[in-house]
């Protein structure tokens, strides 16, 4: 999997920014957005209390769609 950093996205490429802010912001909101590449529903991975290792984002069930994400704990 590909990490991502949003703060490389913004100078490369702000409109995939953006895309994937959208994203996030709809899967947040409950909304159900699909993978573009297997159609599955994006989920939402919240962390986990203790488990530091664990990824935190938003990815399909198939994993070929991920953004990570940091969550303020
Ligand atoms: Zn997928």
């Amino acid at each position: 999997m590909q990490k991502i950093d949003f703060s490389d996205i913004n100078k490369t490429s702000s409109k995939s920014f953006h895309e994937q802010r959208n994203i996030i912001k709809k899967v947040c909101l409950g909304k159900k957005v699909l993978c573009p590449k297997c159609q599955q529903a994006l989920k939402l991975l919240p962390p986990v209390k203790g488990d530091n290792d664990k990824k935190t984002g938003v990815s399909c069930v198939k994993g070929c769609t991920f953004i990570e994400l940091e969550f303020e704990m």
